[in-house]
């Protein structure tokens, strides 16, 4: 790969410099983790952000995407490209059960997603490019992204212009800490093309005919028809989906009924659409509401029916990916960098990123069952081994480095 083999040197120093900034790395995800924010509005988490980037010297801009953040370190060069750091900075509405110095003060709230961890690997590649600038030759966004588990944050700073205001970004790196793909702590996980599921909502409402439970016959039961619909809409997957093709449509709200007695007249059913290719994803809408339209027409009840698209499908970018597992190899050892062998059905907003600008969206494992850091994300107990958190601040600055270098 073009301008690795030679840059050698400059990855021995940057993963150095890397490790020597673990305590403060360590630090800044204690504080994060001590005072977690949900959704859209993160105040203290921005300003926090805002203030340490400041402290580094870092020009500094807060408030797009609401609560999203951006740092930009300018390097040298002429004809400079653009590469973004993304970060993800939402806990949350979880109560914490570890015992830490540092648990949530936040009553309620919890980062027990690693977003605080990925924060702070940010910062530590902001600390390292930022004495680098002299040599970088080309410029450093570094995204902080609100709202990634409402799916919001991406979308909200790309319409907020992330993208375009100059310096435009032209490349975009990410990742996800924790154990998310069988890693163990230290290793790096990678894939080239779909990574992660798009994640879209449905929302179904049935009107039928209520009436007495001993008297069906004069009715058109909501609740039958509601049944029928959840089993059919599997014939979907199984009937209209190539079987190598992956899609999930689960129904995780059905609400109807009112006495044991009572035929019910309305039933709302909600769920979770899920596919790994755009093309699977845009015939899904019509699949779904002709089988709504033909359970309900053929018991005689009225629909509405909605389609909300959520989060694209998370695609890497091959070449790019390439140049990060060259790196990565280097960085860590090529017996930690590991191909991730499927993709998983969570959805991840980076995919809007990553559906404008060439870029990897890559794995850390921080799973260690001696230090009590393999729980999975999402629950109470959920904590990161943070002795490896400087390598995602070596892998974030050195891809950005290169990179540059050679674009
Ligand atoms: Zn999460
Ligand atoms: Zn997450």
């Amino acid at each position: 790969m073009q301008g690795i083999s030679d840059s050698k040197a400059e990855m021995k120093r940057i993963k150095n410099k890397a490790k020597e900034l673990s305590e403060s790395i360590v630090e800044w995800r204690r504080h994060f983790h001590k005072y977690p924010e949900t959704g859209r509005k993160l105040p203290k988490t921005a300003d926090y952000i805002e203030k340490n980037l400041r402290n580094m010297g870092i020009e500094a801009e807060s408030g797009i995407g609401e609560s999203g953040v951006c740092g930009i370190i300018r390097g040298k060069g002429e004809q400079k490209k653009c590469l973004a750091i993304r970060a993800d900075m939402d806990a949350l509405a979880l109560k914490e059960k570890n015992k830490l110095d540092y648990s949530s003060r936040h009553e309620g709230k919890m980062h027990a997603c690693g977003h605080d961890a990925h924060m702070a690997m940010a910062l530590g590649a902001a600390s390292l490019l930022q004495d680098m600038r002299e040599e970088l030759k080309g410029d450093v966004k570094l995204v902080f992204q609100p709202a990634e588990e409402i799916v919001e944050g991406a979308k909200a700073m790309i319409e907020d212009g992330i993208m375009e205001s100059p310096p435009a970004i032209d490349a975009i790196i990410g990742a996800h800490i924790g154990n998310l793909w069988g890693l163990e702590s230290g290793e790096i996980g990678y894939r080239k093309g779909a990574l992660m599921a798009a994640a879209d909502r449905i929302e179904i409402e049935i009107r039928g005919k209520g009436g007495h439970g001993g008297m069906p016959h004069k009715t058109v039961d909501a609740i039958c028809v509601g049944a029928e619909l959840i089993s059919s809409l599997q014939n979907i997957v199984s009937r209209n989906i190539s079987p190598v093709d992956a899609v999930v449509i689960s129904i995780g709200e059905f609400e109807s009924g009112s006495a044991h007695n009572i035929i019910a007249e309305e039933a709302r059913l909600t769920g979770t659409v899920r596919s790994l290719s755009e093309a699977t994803r845009e015939k899904l809408p019509e699949l779904i509401e002709n089988k709504v339209a033909s359970v309900c027409n053929s018991a005689g009840a009225e629909y509405s029916f909605e389609y909300h698209h959520g989060c694209p499908v998370l695609n890497n970018h091959t070449e790019f990916t390439d140049y990060f597992v060259e790196i990565a190899r280097e960085i860590a050892g090529a017996d930690k960098v590991k191909e991730i062998s499927s993709p998983t059905m969570a959805g991840e907003d980076m995919s809007y990123f990553l559906q404008k600008v060439p870029g990897t969206f890559f794995g850390l494992g921080t799973s260690d069952p001696d230090k009590g850091t393999d729980y999975p994300h999402h629950s109470p107990f959920f904590n990161v081994d943070e002795d490896v958190l400087w390598l995602g601040s070596a892998l974030f600055s050195t891809a950005a480095y290169i990179w540059l270098k050679n674009n």
